[in-house]
Parts: C-alpha cells; sequence; structure tokens
C-alpha cells in the first residue's frame, strides 16, 4: 500500500481519485481549492483525509496526482505558496493529468528533479465518462524508469497508457488528439448540415457510412445528438479552446502549420458567443445551423 496524494476534485479528478483508493486500496489524502468538494469525497468515499493545502496533502507521499485546468493553476498548486513542491518528499513521483503545456511540463520535471523527486506529464482523453468508469487513455512524457514506477497506480483509472517521450511528450501527444478531434467534428458537421438540408435520411445515411472509410468515433457517438441539436453534456468548448490555443502556441514554437486547427478554434469562439461556453465540442454544427437562421 503506498501512501497517495491527490489535487484537483473536478470533474475527472473525483472519480479518479476515488479508483485509486477503491482498486489500489492506497492511503489517500485530497486536496482541493474548495474544500467542501474535498470533505464530500472523503464522505461519499468514507475513507482518506482532505488537507487544507497542496503542501500538507503531498507531504510524506509516495505518489501525487494532480488534475486542475491549465498552465496557471497547475503552476499554482505546485510551486505556488503553499505549493505541493514545496513538501514532495525526495524519491516520491507527481503524476500530471491536466492538459495543459508541454512548456510547463519541462519546466516542473527540471524543478522536481532539482528537489530530488520526479515528474511526468501524463493528461487524458476519455473525458467523464471514460474517468467515471476508470477507462481513460493516458499519454505519458518524463524518464522511463519513473513511469514504470507509477504504472501500477495510474492503472487504476486508465484502460490504455504509453510512455511517449521525455518529458513535454505526453502534452504533446494530447496536443495532436486534440487536433484529430477539431478536425473530424467540423467535418462530421458539414456532412450531417449538407445531409440535413438536403432532406436526406440522416440515420440511413450514417447507418450506411459509419461502416465505411468515413466511419470515426465522433460519428459513431455522436451524429445522433448532432443532429438533434443535443449538446448539454461531454467535453466543453471552452476546455476545447484552451486545448488549441496550447496546440496552436506549440505550432509556433515548433514551426508547424496548423491551418485547419487555427479555423476550427474560430468557429468554436463563434459557438461561444452563441451561448455555447459549456456546450460539448459536438456543437460545431450549431454554428452552421446559426449562420442559417441569418
Ligand atoms: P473541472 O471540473 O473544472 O475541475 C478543475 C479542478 O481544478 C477543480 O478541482 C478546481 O478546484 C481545480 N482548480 C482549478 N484552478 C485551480 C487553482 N488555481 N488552484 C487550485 N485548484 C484549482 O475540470 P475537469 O473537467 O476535471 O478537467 C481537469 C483537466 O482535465 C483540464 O486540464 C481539462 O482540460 C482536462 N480534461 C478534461 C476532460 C473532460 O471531459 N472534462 C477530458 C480530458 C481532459 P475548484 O473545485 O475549487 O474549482
Amino acid at each position: 500500500m503506498a501512501k497517495v496524494a491527490w489535487i484537483g476534485l473536478g470533474v475527472m479528478g473525483y472519480p479518479m481519485a476515488g479508483h485509486i483508493l477503491k482498486k489500489g486500496g492506497h492511503d489517500l489524502v485530497v486536496y482541493n481549492r474548495t474544500n467542501a468538494k474535498a470533505q464530500d469525497w472523503v464522505a461519499k468515499h468514507g475513507k482518506g483525509r482532505a488537507a487544507a493545502t497542496p503542501a500538507e496533502a503531498a507531504d510524506g507521499a509516495d505518489f501525487v496526482f494532480c488534475c486542475v485546468g491549465n498552465d496557471d493553476d497547475l503552476r499554482q498548486v505546485t510551486i505556488g505558496s503553499n505549493g505541493a513542491f514545496g513538501s514532495v518528499k525526495k524519491g516520491a513521483v507527481f503524476v500530471d493529468n491536466t492538459t495543459a503545456s508541454a512548456n510547463v511540463a519541462r519546466e516542473l520535471h527540471a524543478a522536481a528533479k532539482a528537489k530530488g523527486f520526479d515528474f511526468l506529464d501524463a493528461p487524458v482523453s476519455g473525458g467523464q465518462a471514460g474517468a467515471e468508469g476508470g477507462v481513460l487513455t493516458v499519454m505519458v512524457g518524463g524518464d522511463a524508469g519513473v513511469f514504470e514506477r507509477a504504472k501500477p497506480v495510474i492503472a487504476h483509472y486508465a484502460r490504455m497508457m504509453n510512455l511517449i517521450g521525455p518529458a513535454g511528450a505526453g502534452q504533446l501527444a494530447k496536443m495532436v488528439n486534440q487536433i484529430c478531434i477539431a478536425g473530424v467534428v467540423q467535418g462530421l458537421a458539414e456532412g450531417l448540415h449538407l445531409a440535413q438540408k438536403s432532406g436526406l435520411d440522416i440515420p440511413k445515411v450514417m447507418e450506411t457510412i459509419s461502416k465505411g472509410a468515413a466511419q470515426s468515433w465522433q460519428m459513431e457517438n455522436r451524429w445522433q445528438t448532432m443532429s438533434d441539436g443535443k449538446f448539454d453534456f461531454g467535453f466543453a468548448v471552452d476546455w476545447m479552446r484552451k486545448d488549441l490555443g496550447i496546440c496552436l502556441d506549440e505550432a509556433r514554437r515548433a514551426g508547424a502549420s496548423l491551418p485547419l486547427t487555427a479555423l476550427v478554434d474560430q468557429f468554436y469562439s463563434e459557438v461561444q458567443r452563441q451561448g455555447g461556453s459549456r456546450w460539448d465540442t459536438s456543437s460545431l454544427i450549431a454554428r452552421l445551423n446559426n449562420a442559417d437562421k441569418k
């Protein structure tokens, strides 16, 4: 049994930490900025303890997990005042599941090394359902030996995990993931839009083409809700714009050209202006339907 700390009990972190407790039987200390959520987590699980600060949670832990919002949030809970990096013990492993930049991952990897502990960037894919089911995909950046040590604990909330490369490589892989999703969703939105405008029998079209080369996870799982105009679930547009912003910054740094990603990012900004900040990413079709009404 290991001593585990968990920082950030949001939509993703709350169930992920729960899997570590339930499946791993580890001794868990949780921290959440809004303390009531940490108290609720402890009450719900009937085990574990809530800490008042990230530093208090991380103190004495063998593994410290983290899942907060963006780069700034991550810096705050690690190297900020009362941050976890002030108390992580030598030889421990810090696993960050936040979707953040590769730069912050490299920066924190170096800061951890300087203090005698290890850092893995380990963003996830699979959404709220994947977190609740403990079946996330985890893309990891860091050192191979460290990954091997953390693997059995990460496995409690993952179905697929891979060490992609050195520090930052997990975040870079997550960027590739988001770029691929953005393009596919826009293509699917346009396909459905044409099908609607042409009066096609949409279920029949989707049933047929989803068995051919146009098949995708988005098509299989989202065509129905997209054609019904239902977006009150899933991965929010605000989060997607945060992620695409990270991709576009990285592209500038690396000299990569991402014209479609830049365009879809702008389309999402139009969805936000339509009131869709919290809608699922499949709401790109709402933008086409809205343009139609004008
Ligand atoms: P969320 O529900 O908004 O939760 C964010 C968590 O981070 C909360 O516990 C929040 O605390 C904490 N937090 C934010 N800023 C903080 C700060 N400055 N200091 C301390 N704590 C802070 O977000 P989520 O959906 O769990 O997403 C978490 C991460 O996973 C994001 O990077 C997101 O892009 C990524 N992700 C999300 C999904 C998804 O489907 N939701 C899928 C894949 C990846 P409070 O409770 O006090 O606000």
